[in-house]
């Protein structure tokens, strides 16, 4: 690499690698910043160090906080008897976005999958069977992708629930075939699961 732009084309080539970024717009967004770079730039490099700190996993449901409970376990407001269980952080975020849901929520970390050797052991299905025991949870509402392995998923952990009090529920039909909750408008996600309908 060429001395004197080292650090410039090393910054490009991060923000290319970033998700629904490319060459091109990483290129425009580093000159946008170097023009910017007492203000604008300046604090996204304070702030991405404070995040990158400072950010973890919510201890209780798996949410992304800054500190040990994030903010929607701290929330008393928040109904205790319901868990929503999602993949990932960003479909938590979609949910949350909605405002549909006023209870707690479960992120698993992933889907299981035999193809690449996923378990339940290797998402928090565990912690999400002994949260429901625990915070004497009446409905588990699984929030989970219409893709196989989402399917999967959800079949794993309604069969881990058979036989329990509690009852488990789906997203309403509605939610596109390997649509991801992240991908669907807020509107769409609100009526998912306003017509969620009983898996037992
Ligand atoms: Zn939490």
């Amino acid at each position: 690499m060429a001395e004197g732009k080292g650090d410039i084309e090393a910054l490009i080539g991060q923000i290319a690698r970033l998700p629904g970024l490319g060459p091109r717009s990483a290129r425009r967004i580093v000159l946008y910043l170097i023009r910017k770079r007492a203000g604008q730039m300046a604090q996204l490099a304070s702030l991405m160090g404070a995040v990158a700190e400072n950010s973890r996993e919510c201890l209780v449901c798996g949410n992304i906080t800054e500190s040990d409970i994030c903010a929607i376990c701290h929330d008393p407001t928040r109904a205790t008897g319901e868990i929503c269980v999602v993949t990932d952080v960003a479909d938590l975020w979609a949910l949350e976005r909605g405002r549909a849901f006023r209870g707690r929520y479960h992120v698993l970390g992933g889907s299981l999958s035999a193809l690449d050797e996923i378990g339940p052991e290797d998402l928090h299905i565990p912690q999400l069977i002994q949260r429901i025991a625990d915070e004497r949870i009446s409905e588990v509402i699984l929030a989970l992708a219409a893709t196989v392995e989402g399917q999967t998923t959800a079949h794993y952990i309604a069969e881990a629930l058979a036989g329990s009090d509690v009852a488990v529920t789906g997203l309403a039909q509605g939610v596109p075939i390997g649509g991801e909750l992240d991908y669907l408008d807020d509107g769409t996600i609100t009526a998912a699961l306003r017509a969620r309908r009983k898996l037992q």
